[in-house]
């Protein structure tokens, strides 16, 4: 039997269109495919950008209360399904049921966050700015917008984007990874589910030809984009040029920096957490450690001892769940794997090595164990490149000043942390390092909802980041109001 294609939901209909090219969708536990993603061609996009256009002026016009309570009925909803959506995660893209349900968490936050729309359009007003003239200012939504997602996040990174940019007044084309496009297809239908009305949000599948079409569509006012760097930069480059607002997250290199006074156990579970949740596949994992002095000899033998015991297994199965997952595809797991084999042969040491991990009832699954590298080299293929697997680099570092420059070395600028007790070297972290988001004891500082998610240099293109204040600002524009009155006196009026 053939798998099922993925619909399409445009302008509030459900959609299967059978004569589009398609590609698989695997459960990468297993290795077998689950579903079809066709790719929309550019009438396809077009529809659904027609079909967003249309509903828009009644969308827009819908006060931002009215426009919160669909978002308080999704979160009620979500809620109510989270373990489906939760399972839905770990299937097609093989994280745990733990971390499916932890990033849905990370999503929610960005709903519940969304529901305080009517706070967050709140102009500035200053009366009597000139003689009888009063000022300020209002924020009014673009229009059609556009969502293109990884495949790392199936749920929490379309949730990143679509329930703000809906609060907000505008209307959406969410466009999610043709690997993990299930899981996006229930977040569209909860959302159907919860009053939205028709055409608002739109759900269109694809690669490159998809992505292309809502790049240069001319009704389309602002894109928002998370993936790889190459992609990144030229969704940036091609989405400004065709006029359009452009935030553009791309790839990741995080150093975690840990000086010889950290807490050892406690640096250890944080470290082990930073690398290998997720199976690595993360923009925000701790890839790099940065071993400063006297602290690899400290931390090494439990760090390595910690990546021995992570079980890794089939993370399809909700009854018996294994601490690490499998990697998206068999392509992904061989670049990985190509690119630890890099390291070695310049020169660094495995001194753990997951590559011939097995799961025993998942001959075909994408596996890889923990691996940890060591005496990683600046300069190496492996030092430069996002991994984006259960691989952890160590590099050892004389003194901070040293550890503070490789990770500028960096050309990403994603997230950094220190693991330390001394107040002054984490201020002096914090203050030097060349990154968006830093986690002084905290192996994985991602922001939350209500803080924007500040990726630096070559893993963000754009000026106002997603999540936060700064998307309410990327998904508004801003006109300011000079008024004045006419006439003799107040009271004339009612005078007449
Ligand atoms: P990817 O760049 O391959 O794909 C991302 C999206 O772009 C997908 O929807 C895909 O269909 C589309 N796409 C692929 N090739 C394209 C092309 N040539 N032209 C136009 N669109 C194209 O990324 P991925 O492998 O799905 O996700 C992993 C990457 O995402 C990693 O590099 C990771 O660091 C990054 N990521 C970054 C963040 C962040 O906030 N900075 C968050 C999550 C993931």
């Amino acid at each position: 039997m053939s798998a099922a294609v993925c619909p399409f939901f445009i302008g509030g209909e459900w959609k299967r269109v059978s004569h589009l090219p398609t590609t698989p969708v695997f459960n990468p536990s297993v290795g077998e495919i689950i579903a079809e993603c066709p790719a929309a061609d550019a009438a396809l996009v077009n529809e659904a950008v027609q079909a967003a256009a249309a509903a828009f002026p009644a969308w827009r016009d819908t006060p931002p209360v009215e426009r919160a309570r669909v978002f308080f009925r999704y979160r009620q909803l979500i809620e109510t399904h989270f373990d489906r959506v939760c399972v839905c995660i770990s299937k097609e893209h093989g994280k745990t049921l733990v971390e499916a349900r932890g990033s849905l968490f990370r999503g929610l936050e960005n709903v519940e966050y969304a529901c305080g729309m009517p706070s967050l359009l709140m102009g500035d007003t200053v009366e009597n700015i000139a003689r009888g003239v009063d000022c300020e200012t209002v924020h009014q939504p673009l229009g059609v917008c556009a969502g293109i997602t990884p495949f790392n996040f199936p749920a929490m990174v379309p949730l990143w984007m679509f329930p703000l940019a809906l609060a907000c007044g505008n209307t959406f084309i969410l466009k999610p990874s043709e690997k993990v496009p299930l899981s996006a297809v229930l977040l569209v239908e909860l959302l159907e589910q919860a009053g939205l009305p028709k055409g608002v949000l739109n759900l269109v599948h694809g690669g490159r030809e998809t992505v292309d079409a809502l790049l240069t569509h001319p009704q389309v006012k602002a894109i928002s984009f998370v993936g790889s760097t190459p992609i990144a930069r030229s969704i940036y480059e091609t989405g400004t040029k065709h006029g359009k607002r452009v935030q553009s997250n791309g790839g990741a290199k995080n150093y975690i920096v840990v000086m010889p006074d950290a807490d050892v156990p406690k640096t250890v579970e944080a470290l082990s957490t930073a690398a290998f949740g997720c199976a690595g596949e993360r923009c925000m994992a701790g890839s790099t450690a940065v071993a400063v002095g006297l602290a690899a000899d400290r931390l090494l033998p439990a760090l390595v001892d910690a990546a021995k015991g992570i079980r890794i297994g089939r993370t399809d199965l909700p009854a018996s769940q294994p601490d690490m997952g499998p990697l998206i595809t068999r392509q992904h797991r061989d670049r990985v794997l190509s690119l630890v084999a890099s390291g070695e042969k310049e020169g660094a040491k495995i001194i753990c090595d997951g590559r011939a991990a097995k799961v025993a009832d998942a001959p075909n699954g994408f596996y890889l164990g923990a691996t940890i590298v060591d005496q990683v080299q600046d300069g190496m293929t492996l030092a430069r490149e996002e991994v984006f697997g259960p691989v952890l680099n160590v590099m050892r570092m004389d003194d901070l000043d040293r550890a503070i420059e490789q990770t500028n070395r960096s050309a990403f600028g994603n997230g950094a942390a220190i693991f330390t007790n001394s107040g002054k070297a984490a201020r002096e972290f914090k203050h030097r390092v060349k990154a968006g988001m830093i986690g002084i004891n905290v192996g994985v500082p991602a922001t939350m909802a209500m803080f924007p998610f500040t990726g630096w240099d070559e893993s963000f293109f754009g000026d106002l980041h997603i999540q936060g204040r700064e998307a309410v600002q990327f998904y508004t524009q801003q006109k300011v109001v000079s008024t004045r009155w006419f006439g003799e006196g107040v009271g004339d009026v009612w005078k007449k």
